[in-house]
């Protein structure tokens, strides 16, 4: 039912009008107002929909009262009627933004047509707004890029979602060129191949690196021919980075355990003749002392033997290491107080932390901090953790462990103060045998992140070069509702 308001002086046609619009049913709910100061006020306190205006009120001309009441009842419109026909009068009203322009010798239907032409009108635009609100929000609000190009691939649109990613305001990305801008390099021709088979065929769907080859983008590109000048190919994009750094992980995870086997055979057959040599060091090393020589060439000859003792040390780290990392063996499920668990992990460590200059600081949160798991691999993963951070800080500096509960996980956080990872390497640090120290066997965050898999939990790490490293491990706690 439309909201009618009715503004005339003559208090008869006020309400011969108001019985005709009302009629036996009711069809428009109508208000009157007698002059132009009382319409104005109910326009701003109720609003309306048709308002129909005497062009001549005691306080106002009805033409000059189209624009305050339109602003006070948006998308409304005004239907003016006089009691005398003039065509400038006319034209005047028309041109002041009114529907129409009836003469007071209209009969009731002529009238109801008018107001109902005006009503329709007034509800396709509140349609259209809604839509376009809506429309709106979804482009502001979804967490999927959302970009526009016209014919010359110059940007159109760009989302909210789009300045996230690429850190450029909306306003300082239109008119920029889109390929050139945030495609990286490899993927430009393909995606201008995309674009240009979207506007001939309408759709096209590509997958492209956007802001750096590293992030992937899945974008559905789909051709508007009417819209903005010659057109624009609009682009849905969807981030699947993460997507494909899982499925390259899977990959990894299968072709790990393929060579798993064969490699775990290997690894003990090599145990073996280590130990032998371990041993035949030992008997050597006997033998020098009672060797009739001088005790520099003795000295020398256990320098040389220290040398190949450490270095079959590092053999043996590595051999334990790589078991650990191939061994197939499931993960047990038990209930593991997490804080509790770091904490042991901190004593074990801290005379060696001492020695460097590293104080060590515990903020264990204990309520709550239960996780579903297996102790004895959570253990590793923090002790691996820890290490790096002590080996980072070579100066000394602080070692931060922080245990905290949400209800879907316990969170594990090993911060440090040392000199941080470079940038280039980062992607690479959880990758098997990645390394940067003379002797790492840079098997440990391979082992973290294992582990931290087979929990299905999450692992990140952050670093900022000269200020430290911080690496968040998450374990679920097996009560949330998800625990992804
Ligand atoms: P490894 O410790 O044997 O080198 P990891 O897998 O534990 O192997 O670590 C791989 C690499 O990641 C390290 O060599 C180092 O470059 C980097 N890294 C790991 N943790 C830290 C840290 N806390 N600070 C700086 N660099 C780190
Ligand atoms: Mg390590």
């Amino acid at each position: 039912m439309g909201k009618v308001l009715i503004v005339d002086d003559n208090a008869d046609l006020v309400s011969s009008l108001k019985a005709v619009l009302e009629g036996p049913t009711a069809r428009f709910d109508v208000v009157t107002a007698s002059h132009g100061a009382e319409a104005l006020k109910i326009a701003a306190r109720q609003g309306f929909d048709v308002a129909i205006v005497d062009v001549k009120l005691p306080d106002a001309s009805g033409v000059d009262l189209i624009q305050p009441l339109r602003e006070r009842a948006p998308l409304s419109e005004v239907v003016l009627i006089t009691g005398f026909a003039s065509v400038d009068a006319a034209i005047a009203a028309l041109r002041s933004g009114a529907f129409a322009f009836v003469l007071k010798s209209f009969r009731p239907e002529e009238l109801i047509s008018t107001v109902e032409q005006a009503l329709t009108k007034v509800q396709l635009k509140r349609e259209r707004e809604e839509l376009e609100r809506r429309y709106r929000a979804l482009v502001e609000l979804t967490d999927v890029l959302v970009v526009g190009l016209d014919d010359r691939d110059c940007v159109g649109l760009f989302n909210p979602k789009a300045s996230a990613v690429t850190k450029v305001a909306a306003d300082q990305a239109l008119g920029r060129r889109f390929l050139e801008s945030w495609i990286p390099l490899e993927d430009q021709s393909r995606m201008k191949d995309a674009i240009a088979l979207a506007r001939a065929t309408g759709g096209r769907e590509v997958e492209t690196g956007f802001t750096d080859a590293r992030r992937r983008v899945r974008w559905h590109l789909s051709w508007a021919p009417e819209d903005v000048g010659r057109g624009m190919v609009y682009g849905i994009g969807i981030d699947v980075t993460e997507r494909r750094a899982l499925e390259r992980r899977a990959g990894e995870a299968e072709a790990m355990s393929a060579m798993g086997t064969l490699a775990m055979n290997l690894a003990h057959e090599i145990r073996n003749p280590l130990n032998a040599a371990v041993l035949q060091l030992n008997l050597m090393n006997r033998q020098v002392d009672k060797l009739d020589a001088e005790p520099e060439i003795r000295a020398a000859l256990h320098k040389r033997a220290e040398i190949v003792g450490d270095e079959i040390g590092r053999l043996n780290r590595l051999l334990t290491e790589f078991l650990e990392l191939a061994k197939p063996r499931g993960i047990a499920r038990e209930p593991v107080h997490v804080a509790a668990l770091v904490g042991s992990v901190l004593d074990l460590e801290l005379d060696t932390a001492r020695e460097r200059g590293i104080s060590v600081k515990r903020e264990l949160a204990t309520d709550g901090c239960v996780a579903i798991g297996d102790r004895e691999k959570l253990k590793q993963v923090v002790i691996n953790l820890v290490v790096n951070a002590i080996e980072a800080m070579k100066n000394g500096g602080t070692l931060t462990a922080k245990v905290t509960s949400q209800p879907e996980h316990v969170t594990i956080a090993i911060c440090d103060t040392g000199p941080g990872i470079e940038p280039q390497f980062l992607p690479s640090v959880f990758d098997p045998f990645f390394t940067t120290k003379e002797a790492g066997t840079g098997l440990g965050l391979s082992i973290v992140r294992k582990i931290v898999d087979q929990h299905s939990g999450e692992v990140r790490i952050e670093s900022e070069r000269g200020k430290g490293t911080r690496v968040v491990v998450a374990i679920p706690t097996g009560r949330g509702a998800t625990t992804t």
